[in-house]
């Protein structure tokens, strides 16, 4: 799998950094803010140990299930157009939710990870 990053801003790295809100940031590109959330179920080991390990329904490939009940939501948006960002909402609300290789993906870019897959065992 290839994955691009695309990075945005400039150059010059502020030496105070003024808090902004991701409602905030999203007015100021000019966009909305759409959030969602997914589940990673966990599961007590099945070795009869004490910790946590995933759920292997996590893992089945399939796109992660959303952790807010209403699905993608626009609550926290500061824009005025508010017809065309609940449209952007319902698009984002029937876009697949990332599996858990796409989180992995996900998680990597943000953390500043390389990925490299093991041999298939
Ligand atoms: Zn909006």
């Amino acid at each position: 799998m290839t994955t691009t990053i695309t990075t945005t801003g400039t150059s010059t790295i502020p030496t105070q950094e003024v808090y902004m809100s991701q409602g905030e940031r999203a007015l100021a590109r000019g966009t909305h803010y759409i959030e969602e959330s997914i589940w990673v179920y966990l599961m007590r080991d099945w070795d009869g140990i004490d910790r946590w390990v995933l759920d292997p329904v996590t893992v089945d490939g399939c796109g992660l299930d959303s952790g807010l009940e209403d699905g993608a939501r626009n609550s926290e948006c500061m824009c005025e157009d508010q017809a065309e960002c609940d449209a952007v909402r319902d698009r984002m609300d029937r876009a697949p939710l990332p599996s858990a290789d796409d989180l992995l993906h996900l998680l990597a870019e943000s953390l500043g990870y390389t990925l490299t897959r093991a041999a298939q065992r």
